[in-house]
Protein backbone atom coordinates (compact mmCIF):
# COMPACT_ATOMS: atom_id res chain seq x y z
CA UNK A 1 0.00 0.00 0.00
CA UNK A 2 1.75 3.51 -0.52
CA UNK A 3 1.44 5.81 1.90
CA UNK A 4 -1.34 8.99 1.46
CA UNK A 5 0.22 12.25 1.33
CA UNK A 6 -0.14 14.22 4.79
CA UNK A 7 -3.32 16.77 5.27
CA UNK A 8 -3.90 19.39 7.14
CA UNK A 9 -6.59 18.53 9.71
CA UNK A 10 -8.45 20.22 12.67
CA UNK A 11 -8.02 18.82 16.30
CA UNK A 12 -12.05 18.69 17.46
CA UNK A 13 -11.82 16.17 20.33
CA UNK A 14 -8.70 14.81 22.87
CA UNK A 15 -8.79 12.80 25.54
CA UNK A 16 -5.12 12.48 26.83
CA UNK A 17 -2.77 11.51 24.09
CA UNK A 18 -5.83 10.42 21.78
CA UNK A 19 -7.28 13.05 19.20
CA UNK A 20 -10.22 13.62 17.42
CA UNK A 21 -10.03 15.16 13.95
CA UNK A 22 -11.58 16.91 11.09
CA UNK A 23 -10.37 16.20 7.55
CA UNK A 24 -10.46 18.35 4.58
CA UNK A 25 -13.69 16.71 3.19
CA UNK A 26 -15.39 17.05 6.73
CA UNK A 27 -14.88 13.43 7.87
CA UNK A 28 -13.87 12.82 11.34
CA UNK A 29 -11.38 10.50 12.11
CA UNK A 30 -9.38 9.07 15.61
CA UNK A 31 -5.54 9.81 15.72
CA UNK A 32 -2.72 9.43 17.60
CA UNK A 33 0.12 11.67 17.99
CA UNK A 34 4.03 10.65 16.52
CA UNK A 35 6.70 11.33 19.19
CA UNK A 36 6.46 12.77 22.66
CA UNK A 37 6.82 16.52 22.05
CA UNK A 38 3.78 17.32 20.11
CA UNK A 39 1.19 18.53 22.44
CA UNK A 40 -2.14 19.41 20.08
CA UNK A 41 -4.97 20.61 21.76
CA UNK A 42 -8.35 21.27 20.66
CA UNK A 43 -8.52 24.12 17.94
CA UNK A 44 -5.13 22.94 16.73
CA UNK A 45 -5.05 22.38 12.82
CA UNK A 46 -2.81 19.76 12.69
CA UNK A 47 -0.72 18.01 9.56
CA UNK A 48 -1.88 14.42 9.89
CA UNK A 49 -1.56 11.18 7.52
CA UNK A 50 -3.30 8.19 7.56
CA UNK A 51 -1.96 4.84 8.45
CA UNK A 52 -1.40 1.98 5.60
CA UNK A 53 -3.91 -1.06 7.12
CA UNK A 54 -5.22 1.47 10.18
CA UNK A 55 -7.90 3.40 10.80
CA UNK A 56 -6.49 5.83 12.92
CA UNK A 57 -4.48 8.92 11.63
CA UNK A 58 -1.37 9.63 13.07
CA UNK A 59 -0.60 13.73 13.43
CA UNK A 60 3.04 14.79 12.41
CA UNK A 61 3.02 18.61 13.18
CA UNK A 62 1.04 21.49 14.43
CA UNK A 63 0.60 24.79 12.80
CA UNK A 64 1.41 27.82 14.27
CA UNK A 65 -2.09 29.06 16.13
CA UNK A 66 -3.62 32.59 16.14
CA UNK A 67 -3.91 32.35 19.99
CA UNK A 68 -3.96 29.93 22.53
CA UNK A 69 -5.77 29.94 26.02
CA UNK A 70 -3.48 28.24 28.74
CA UNK A 71 -3.50 28.04 32.30
CA UNK A 72 -0.41 26.91 34.50
CA UNK A 73 -0.01 23.52 35.57
CA UNK A 74 1.11 22.63 39.04
CA UNK A 75 5.05 23.65 38.56
CA UNK A 76 4.02 26.96 37.47
CA UNK A 77 4.53 26.17 33.63
CA UNK A 78 1.84 26.88 30.75
CA UNK A 79 -0.71 24.18 29.87
CA UNK A 80 -2.54 25.22 27.04
CA UNK A 81 -6.24 24.29 27.19
CA UNK A 82 -7.23 25.23 23.31
CA UNK A 83 -6.06 27.13 20.12
CA UNK A 84 -7.28 29.33 17.40
CA UNK A 85 -10.13 30.72 18.94
CA UNK A 86 -11.66 33.65 17.89
CA UNK A 87 -14.30 33.80 21.34
CA UNK A 88 -14.04 33.11 25.02
CA UNK A 89 -17.55 32.77 26.86
CA UNK A 90 -16.97 33.79 30.52
CA UNK A 91 -19.86 32.09 32.38
CA UNK A 92 -21.35 32.75 35.78
CA UNK A 93 -24.25 32.02 37.44
CA UNK A 94 -27.27 33.04 40.06
CA UNK A 95 -26.07 30.60 41.99
CA UNK A 96 -22.68 29.26 43.04
CA UNK A 97 -22.05 32.63 44.23
CA UNK A 98 -19.91 34.00 41.69
CA UNK A 99 -16.43 34.66 42.07
CA UNK A 100 -16.01 37.95 39.74
CA UNK A 101 -12.46 37.93 40.00
CA UNK A 102 -12.57 34.66 38.23
CA UNK A 103 -14.38 36.24 35.95
CA UNK A 104 -12.48 39.39 35.52
CA UNK A 105 -9.09 36.66 34.85
CA UNK A 106 -11.10 35.37 31.95
CA UNK A 107 -11.91 38.59 30.39
CA UNK A 108 -8.16 39.85 31.16
CA UNK A 109 -6.83 36.31 29.15
CA UNK A 110 -9.16 36.84 26.20
CA UNK A 111 -7.66 40.30 25.82
CA UNK A 112 -4.61 39.31 25.72
CA UNK A 113 -4.76 36.46 23.41
CA UNK A 114 -6.79 39.21 21.09
CA UNK A 115 -10.16 37.56 20.92
CA UNK A 116 -13.43 38.40 21.94
CA UNK A 117 -14.88 37.75 25.34
CA UNK A 118 -18.62 37.34 26.17
CA UNK A 119 -20.19 37.60 29.61
CA UNK A 120 -23.14 35.32 30.27
CA UNK A 121 -25.13 35.03 33.41
CA UNK A 122 -26.97 31.73 34.04
CA UNK A 123 -29.93 30.79 36.13
CA UNK A 124 -31.87 33.83 35.38
CA UNK A 125 -34.66 31.69 36.38
CA UNK A 126 -33.33 31.70 39.71
CA UNK A 127 -32.80 36.20 40.46
CA UNK A 128 -35.40 38.16 41.36
CA UNK A 129 -33.45 41.56 39.69
CA UNK A 130 -33.79 40.80 36.00
CA UNK A 131 -32.36 44.21 34.73
CA UNK A 132 -29.99 44.96 37.70
CA UNK A 133 -28.89 48.73 36.56
CA UNK A 134 -25.35 48.61 38.81
CA UNK A 135 -23.35 45.51 40.12
CA UNK A 136 -20.41 43.42 38.01
CA UNK A 137 -22.57 42.86 35.07
CA UNK A 138 -23.33 46.63 34.19
CA UNK A 139 -19.89 46.97 35.09
CA UNK A 140 -18.99 44.91 32.15
CA UNK A 141 -21.34 46.22 29.75
CA UNK A 142 -19.90 49.42 30.72
CA UNK A 143 -16.94 48.52 29.88
CA UNK A 144 -18.16 47.33 26.42
CA UNK A 145 -18.71 43.68 26.78
CA UNK A 146 -21.97 41.80 25.44
CA UNK A 147 -23.85 40.31 28.88
CA UNK A 148 -25.98 37.73 28.20
CA UNK A 149 -28.96 36.58 30.83
CA UNK A 150 -29.89 33.29 29.93
CA UNK A 151 -30.93 30.22 31.51
CA UNK A 152 -30.78 26.70 30.71
CA UNK A 153 -33.37 25.65 32.51
CA UNK A 154 -36.44 28.55 31.12
CA UNK A 155 -34.74 28.47 27.92
CA UNK A 156 -34.57 32.65 28.00
CA UNK A 157 -32.20 34.57 25.89
CA UNK A 158 -30.34 30.77 24.68
CA UNK A 159 -32.03 32.01 21.14
CA UNK A 160 -29.75 35.14 21.45
CA UNK A 161 -26.66 32.83 22.88
CA UNK A 162 -26.77 30.51 19.19
CA UNK A 163 -26.56 34.41 17.79
CA UNK A 164 -24.03 35.36 19.56
CA UNK A 165 -21.77 32.65 18.55
CA UNK A 166 -22.66 32.33 14.66
CA UNK A 167 -19.63 32.44 13.46
CA UNK A 168 -17.43 32.28 16.30
CA UNK A 169 -14.84 29.16 17.74
CA UNK A 170 -15.95 29.95 21.39
CA UNK A 171 -14.46 28.00 24.47
CA UNK A 172 -17.04 28.15 27.51
CA UNK A 173 -15.26 28.95 30.46
CA UNK A 174 -16.49 29.58 34.21
CA UNK A 175 -16.58 27.93 37.97
CA UNK A 176 -18.16 24.45 38.47
CA UNK A 177 -21.98 24.50 38.71
CA UNK A 178 -22.61 27.63 36.64
CA UNK A 179 -23.94 25.62 34.22
CA UNK A 180 -21.63 25.80 31.38
CA UNK A 181 -23.03 21.49 30.66
CA UNK A 182 -26.50 22.56 31.02
CA UNK A 183 -26.08 25.79 28.34
CA UNK A 184 -24.33 23.73 26.04
CA UNK A 185 -26.79 20.59 25.45
CA UNK A 186 -29.33 23.66 25.17
CA UNK A 187 -27.69 24.99 22.39
CA UNK A 188 -25.90 21.94 20.54
CA UNK A 189 -28.17 19.50 19.12
CA UNK A 190 -27.48 16.16 20.58
CA UNK A 191 -24.57 17.32 22.86
CA UNK A 192 -24.53 14.87 25.51
CA UNK A 193 -25.08 12.03 22.92
CA UNK A 194 -21.92 13.16 21.26
CA UNK A 195 -19.92 13.88 24.48
CA UNK A 196 -21.37 10.28 25.98
CA UNK A 197 -19.98 8.30 22.29
CA UNK A 198 -16.90 10.24 22.48
CA UNK A 199 -16.04 8.81 26.03
CA UNK A 200 -17.07 5.31 25.38
CA UNK A 201 -15.21 4.99 21.91
CA UNK A 202 -11.49 5.99 23.69
CA UNK A 203 -10.81 2.61 23.52
CA UNK A 204 -7.97 1.42 25.77
CA UNK A 205 -10.62 1.80 28.86
CA UNK A 206 -8.13 4.65 30.87
CA UNK A 207 -8.95 7.62 28.94
CA UNK A 208 -12.32 7.91 29.36
CA UNK A 209 -12.36 11.25 30.15
CA UNK A 210 -12.72 13.80 27.35
CA UNK A 211 -10.76 16.84 28.05
CA UNK A 212 -11.99 18.75 25.38
CA UNK A 213 -14.30 18.32 22.61
CA UNK A 214 -15.54 21.06 19.95
CA UNK A 215 -19.00 21.11 18.71
CA UNK A 216 -20.99 22.30 15.94
CA UNK A 217 -23.67 25.36 16.76
CA UNK A 218 -26.60 25.62 14.08
CA UNK A 219 -24.89 28.18 11.59
CA UNK A 220 -21.43 28.49 11.41
CA UNK A 221 -20.39 28.42 15.05
CA UNK A 222 -18.33 26.11 17.30
CA UNK A 223 -18.22 25.69 20.93
CA UNK A 224 -15.37 24.26 22.64
CA UNK A 225 -16.64 22.34 26.01
CA UNK A 226 -13.60 20.65 28.21
CA UNK A 227 -15.32 18.72 30.76
CA UNK A 228 -11.55 17.38 31.92
CA UNK A 229 -10.22 20.84 33.29
CA UNK A 230 -12.60 22.19 35.32
CA UNK A 231 -11.99 25.11 37.98
CA UNK A 232 -9.13 27.37 36.93
CA UNK A 233 -7.98 30.46 36.48
CA UNK A 234 -6.10 31.17 33.05
CA UNK A 235 -2.29 32.09 32.85
CA UNK A 236 -1.95 36.27 33.22
CA UNK A 237 2.27 36.51 33.01
CA UNK A 238 3.19 39.81 33.41
CA UNK A 239 2.00 43.17 34.37
CA UNK A 240 1.69 44.40 31.08
CA UNK A 241 -0.62 41.79 30.45
CA UNK A 242 -2.72 42.67 33.66
CA UNK A 243 -3.07 46.23 32.14
CA UNK A 244 -3.78 45.25 29.02
CA UNK A 245 -6.32 42.76 29.97
CA UNK A 246 -8.68 45.34 31.81
CA UNK A 247 -9.53 47.14 28.64
CA UNK A 248 -11.54 50.39 30.42
CA UNK A 249 -7.66 50.75 32.81
CA UNK A 250 -5.76 50.11 29.76
CA UNK A 251 -8.09 52.80 27.66
CA UNK A 252 -7.98 55.50 30.76
CA UNK A 253 -4.25 54.94 31.50
CA UNK A 254 -3.59 56.77 27.63
CA UNK A 255 -3.86 60.40 29.69
CA UNK A 256 -1.44 59.26 32.84
CA UNK A 257 1.49 61.45 33.36
CA UNK A 258 3.56 58.52 33.20
CA UNK A 259 3.57 56.77 30.40
CA UNK A 260 4.75 53.60 32.29
CA UNK A 261 2.05 54.27 34.91
CA UNK A 262 1.09 50.86 36.37
CA UNK A 263 -2.26 53.18 37.98
CA UNK A 264 -1.54 52.32 41.88
CA UNK A 265 0.36 55.10 43.46
CA UNK A 266 2.01 57.14 40.95
CA UNK A 267 1.21 60.52 41.11
CA UNK A 268 -1.35 62.50 37.97
CA UNK A 269 -2.91 59.25 37.48
CA UNK A 270 -6.39 59.04 35.30
CA UNK A 271 -7.25 55.75 36.03
CA UNK A 272 -7.31 56.98 39.70
CA UNK A 273 -9.33 59.92 39.12
CA UNK A 274 -11.89 57.81 36.74
CA UNK A 275 -12.00 55.42 39.47
CA UNK A 276 -12.62 58.23 42.35
CA UNK A 277 -15.50 59.59 39.80
CA UNK A 278 -16.81 56.61 38.76
CA UNK A 279 -16.46 56.64 35.23
CA UNK A 280 -14.40 53.09 35.83
CA UNK A 281 -15.74 50.81 38.71
CA UNK A 282 -14.49 50.41 41.96
CA UNK A 283 -14.73 46.78 42.00
CA UNK A 284 -12.90 46.07 38.31
CA UNK A 285 -10.03 48.58 40.01
CA UNK A 286 -10.20 46.31 42.98
CA UNK A 287 -9.39 43.11 40.38
CA UNK A 288 -6.82 44.74 38.52
CA UNK A 289 -4.59 45.55 41.54
CA UNK A 290 -5.55 42.02 42.96
CA UNK A 291 -4.43 40.67 39.93
CA UNK A 292 -1.03 43.04 39.79
CA UNK A 293 0.00 41.24 43.04
CA UNK A 294 -0.59 38.29 42.32
CA UNK A 295 0.76 38.43 38.75
CA UNK A 296 4.23 40.04 40.79
CA UNK A 297 4.20 36.78 43.52
CA UNK A 298 4.26 34.60 40.73
CA UNK A 299 6.67 36.40 38.69
CA UNK A 300 9.18 36.48 42.00
CA UNK A 301 8.85 32.93 42.44
CA UNK A 302 9.31 32.09 38.81
CA UNK A 303 12.75 34.24 39.31
P1 LIG B 1 -21.11 23.10 34.94
O1 LIG B 1 -20.30 22.50 36.06
O2 LIG B 1 -20.77 24.54 34.76
O3 LIG B 1 -21.04 22.32 33.67
O4 LIG B 1 -22.62 23.10 35.44
P2 LIG B 1 -23.81 22.04 35.11
O5 LIG B 1 -24.31 22.24 33.73
O6 LIG B 1 -23.36 20.68 35.49
O7 LIG B 1 -24.95 22.57 36.09
C1 LIG B 1 -24.80 22.58 37.49
C2 LIG B 1 -26.19 22.50 38.15
O8 LIG B 1 -26.93 23.69 37.84
C3 LIG B 1 -27.03 21.34 37.65
O9 LIG B 1 -27.75 20.80 38.75
C4 LIG B 1 -27.99 21.99 36.66
O10 LIG B 1 -29.22 21.29 36.57
C5 LIG B 1 -28.19 23.35 37.26
N1 LIG B 1 -28.51 24.37 36.25
C6 LIG B 1 -27.85 24.60 35.09
N2 LIG B 1 -28.40 25.63 34.40
C7 LIG B 1 -29.45 26.07 35.15
C8 LIG B 1 -30.42 27.11 34.98
O11 LIG B 1 -30.43 27.89 34.02
N3 LIG B 1 -31.33 27.28 36.01
C9 LIG B 1 -31.33 26.48 37.09
N4 LIG B 1 -32.27 26.71 38.01
N5 LIG B 1 -30.46 25.47 37.28
C10 LIG B 1 -29.52 25.26 36.31
ZN1 LIG C 1 -2.09 55.63 35.76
Amino acid sequence: MKPLSPQEAQVTATFSRRMMLRLENSSTVDARIKGKKLRPVCGDRVEAEAIAGESEWLITAIRPRDNELTRPDNRGRKEVLAANLSCVVVMAATEPEPDWFIVDRYIAAAENMGVKALVVFNKSDLSKDPQPASGPLADYVAAGYVVIRCSAESGQNLELLKEALGGETAIIVGQSGVGKSSVINQIVHDAEQRIGALSSSSREGRHTTVNSIMLDLPGEGRVIDSPGVRDYAPAIDTEEEVICGFREINDAGLDCRFANCRHLREPDCAVKSAVDDGRISARRYESYKRLMVLTRNLAERRR
